[in-house]
């Protein structure tokens, strides 16, 4: 599965090579398969369910990037993207079940796990266990490091004591990266990066969100006390935690990007099959030249943010520097989301405001993208600091 970027190098940005073009057409056909006829149900029952869940391992998007030695896929960043871009077409909700996964738990666990590490988590995150990242607070979200997390050491490891809030996947995971102060003193250089199994003594997850979108899609509070951690769960090094969150982060807003993409074609797709089937006026309504231009200018949106999102995430395969890339193609696909499965409802008519047509939920889905993983402000306090200083 693995890329060759020498020869994609000179291509034009949407082109995939035949590796990826199959990957995301069999992760697209079995998100049509496996995932459409649950959507509703899903989102009205805020649930998704284990058999479901053990498709997508069996499908081999829960590891993408790990090496086939520990059981993964050995495919690239960018088939990441293709995956979240083709699930959240049909599902958000499994699209950022999938992401958190890939782009935020694997890849910290790759980049920054001891091989201990590697030997102990990896096999499982790619078979069976779903993964966690909490870094946000009740007091800490766009400040991310004045968390008030804290551990200290205790024996052979560290005791964390903290709330966690927020946190995708919690109802479901086993494996979550938590981040913690261990010396307050240095403010975000105390920061430190711990693995914490839903097992350990100490730990609880807490209250599940009644959310305005990505329903189905877990968001949990987490609570730690006195939660004992060995010292061999240490991901990277003490205090260098904030480094891990950072360049993670930046990772995972490019698959923010890619579900915005995807959610934004399947509001565009199903626009353009209703507007073709219905009639006002003697005629369908996609023929009409408002209805027309507007469809038009959305596909137009959303050609330009899928060149942000694939270029960000090809210039993340290619080892270049991507972190304003990145932060632009959060930026703009989740505002085009919004604008999109805006049309999509206004196109549906009195159908779109209803839960029996697909879009409104696309709609209320959208919203999300310009909030997780640092908001639109942040993103563009991110862009200004390259562009300006
Ligand atoms: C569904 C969902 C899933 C999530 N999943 C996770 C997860 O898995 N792991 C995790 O750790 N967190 C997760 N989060 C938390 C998410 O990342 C935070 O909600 C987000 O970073 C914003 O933090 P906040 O909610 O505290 O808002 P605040 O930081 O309080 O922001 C409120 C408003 O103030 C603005 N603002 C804040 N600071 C500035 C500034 N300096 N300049 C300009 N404007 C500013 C923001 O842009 C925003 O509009 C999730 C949140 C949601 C809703």
């Amino acid at each position: 599965m693995a890329t060759q970027h020498s020869e994609i190098a000179h291509l034009p940005l949407t082109a995939l090579s035949e590796d990826e073009r199959l990957f995301r057409d069999s992760v697209y056909e079995f998100a049509g398969r496996e995932v459409r006829p649950h959507v509703r149900e899903m989102d009205e029952h805020a649930k998704i369910g284990r058999p479901l869940i053990d498709k997508l391992f069996d499908l081999g998007v829960m590891g993408i990037e790990i090496p086939e030695s520990y059981g993964g896929s050995a495919a690239s960043f960018f088939h990441s993207i293709l995956a979240i871009e083709a699930l959240s077409r049909v599902d958000p909700s499994i699209g950022v079940l999938v992401d958190v996964q890939n782009t935020l738990v694997v890849n910290a666990l790759l980049r920054w796990g001891s091989d201990d590490i590697k030997r102990r988590y990896l096999p499982r995150l790619a078979s069976k266990a779903i993964g966690a990242y909490a870094l946000s607070e009740a007091g800490s979200g766009s400040d991310a490091f004045a968390m008030a997390t804290r551990a200290s050491e205790a024996g052979d490891g560290f005791s964390i004591t903290g709330r966690k809030l927020w946190i995708t996947n919690g109802n479901e995971a086993d494996i979550f990266i938590v981040f913690a102060n261990v010396n307050p003193g240095a403010g975000y250089r105390g920061i430190t990066a711990f693995l914490v199994e839903r097992g350990f003594a100490g730990f609880t997850v807490g209250k599940k969100e009644d959310k305005l979108g990505i329903r189905a899609s877990s968001t949990c509070e987490l609570l730690l006390e006195d939660c004992h951690v060995p010292r061999a769960n240490v991901l990277g090094e003490v205090g260098k935690g904030y480094k891990t969150a950072i360049e993670t982060l930046n990772e995972g807003r490019i698959g923010i990007g890619a579900q915005m993409i995807g959610l934004t074609q399947g509001a565009l797709d199903h626009a353009i099959a209703y507007t073709k089937e219905r009639k006002q006026f003697g005629k369908p309504i996609a023929e009409f030249q408002a209805v027309r231009h507007q469809l038009a200018r959305a596909a137009a949106d959303l050609e330009a943010a899928r060149l942000l999102v694939y270029n960000a995430a090809r210039l993340r395969d290619a080892q270049q520097p991507f972190l304003t890339e990145a932060a632009m193609c959060k930026l703009f696909s989740s505002e085009i989301a919004e604008r999109v499965t805006s049309l999509a409802v206004n196109l549906f008519g009195g159908n779109g405001f209803v839960k029996e047509y697909p879009v409104e939920k696309l709609f209320r889905d959208a919203k999300i993208g310009q909030i997780y993983e640092g908001t639109s402000n942040l993103q563009l306090e991110t862009i200004a600091k390259q562009i300006i200083g």
